[in-house]
């Protein structure tokens, strides 16, 4: 479908007239088989990558012998708005509310947030007298930069445990949900935000509807926002299928980034890509009728590049199935061949990203004997589904591996380099994505 059609099909949301709206239950979670953006039925697959336990349900020693729950890891397409997306298997309360993911123990993405604190304080000229607020803050590792520099800052996170870190840091943090509700109550306080930060939270709301409402009632009339997210394109032909699971809901392109953020009276004036999560959009929001701030030629030109690509039409996302079997294949004739040599095979680290590609190939203790992670709390535990055990990373020097697998592979280079030694014994690295690779 060209573009331009693709643009006059969709309705504008009209908060005036409810009737004109698409019909669509007011929870999103509710939903089954329709587009979370647009309300279409969904009918075309984009990837099946089969039944996975949601990724961050890392086991203990206990629960091993336990039922553990799977569910589909079943991608579809939108056929009216493009938008890729996961149904809500999961309930977001069960994936969220007790999280093992803390922000701050990746040394790159601290200074991707550090740098990216000096970067917009500077560019929206950011003072005592502005409001900064984080919309899944995690444990504090961004809104912490602003706090020497005088500028008051707002974390907003639904993951008690880990909000409970930030307040520790001094980064005043409220434990919830953002939506249009948590937006009201804000703005009845009368708290508005020069800066809405989201780094890797649009892609993990299943209500999308309702966050960017959220996000249009707590922006200030000349406010910016930024959010992060990993790129559609990269994912699609970096066959990046491990980024795909239950806390990742939709998956964008510029394309339908800005069409999501059009029908909720915002405008994407910038974008900035980045090598962040295997290649991420930083997008630049405003409220639509903010004219200080007019579309700028980063977006139009990326809009132009995927249209050249055809990401503006169906067939483009029907490939993807074929080029993650393809990944999946060349991983196990990889781990086979290893493994008739007689070789060890340890992993390091227990993203969620790797319990989608372990469960995916169906990789157990059979091709990998463990997995380490610098992270306190996956230490001791077993990655879910696999049963792969988590030890601390001293565990690679004591047992002296053949290989090492690199689960998250866009820490790759800093992984590399903390673990140099293993060449010391002829230890070699391996990347399982987009096909395994030994460096
Ligand atoms: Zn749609």
């Amino acid at each position: 479908m060209p573009e331009t059609e693709l643009t006059m099909t969709l309705t504008k949301v009209d908060e005036a007239n409810p009737a004109e709206r698409p019909a669509l239950p007011c929870d999103g979670r509710t939903l089954t088989g329709q587009c979370r953006l647009c309300g279409e039925v969904l009918r075309h697959g984009f990837v099946d990558l089969g039944m996975s336990p949601p990724c961050e349900s890392y086991r203990t020693a206990e629960q091993l012998d336990q039922m553990e729950a799977f569910y589909p890891l079943r991608v579809y397409v939108c056929e009216r708005c493009l938008l890729v997306q996961l149904e809500a298997y999961v309930q977001p309360e069960a994936i969220f509310s007790e999280y093992a993911y803390f922000s701050s123990f990746s040394d790159t993405w601290l200074r991707h947030a550090s740098a990216y604190v000096d970067m917009i304080s500077a560019r929206l000229g950011l003072n005592a007298h502005s409001r900064v607020v984080e919309v899944a803050s995690n444990d504090g590792y961004l809104l912490q930069y602003f706090l020497p520099r005088g500028i008051p800052v707002l974390g907003i996170e639904p993951a008690a445990n880990v909000a409970r870190a930030a307040v520790e840091k001094g980064v005043p943090t409220r434990v919830e949900f953002f939506g249009e509700a948590a937006a009201r109550r804000l703005r009845a306080e009368d708290i508005e935000a020069d800066l809405i930060v989201g780094n890797n939270v649009l892609a993990q709301v299943p209500n999308l509807r309702d966050f960017m409402k959220g996000l249009k009632i707590l922006l200030r009339p000349q406010g910016v926002i930024t959010l992060e997210f990993p790129h559609l394109a990269r994912l699609v032909e970096e066959h990046q299928l491990d980024t795909i699971y239950h806390e990742h809901f939709s998956y964008f392109s510029m394309l339908s980034v800005n069409r999501c953020f059009e029908l909720h009276g915002l405008k994407i004036f910038d974008v900035e890509e980045l090598p962040t999560h295997g290649g991420s959009l930083r997008v630049y929001g405003a409220h639509a009728e903010d004219n200080s701030k007019p579309v700028g030629r980063c977006v139009t030109e990326l809009v132009d590049r995927e249209t050249r690509k055809g990401m503006g039409q169906l067939q483009y996302y029907s490939g993807f199935e074929t080029k993650a079997r393809r990944t999946k294949h060349e991983l196990l004739e990889f781990l086979i061949r290893a493994k008739r040599e007689g070789k060890s095979i340890a992993g390091y680290g227990a993203p969620g990203k790797g319990n989608t590609l372990l469960n995916y190939c169906g990789i157990r203790t059979d091709f990998l004997d463990y997995t380490v992670d610098r992270n306190p709390y996956k230490q001791g535990r077993f990655l879910p589904g696999t049963h792969i055990p988590i030890y601390h990373p001293d565990r690679i020097r004591e047992t002296r591996p053949d290989y090492v697998l690199i689960l998250p592979w866009n820490l790759k280079d800093e992984i590399v380099n903390q673990l140099s030694y293993i060449r010391s014994w002829g230890g070699r690295f391996v990347v399982p994505i987009p096909e395994a690779t030994v460096i």
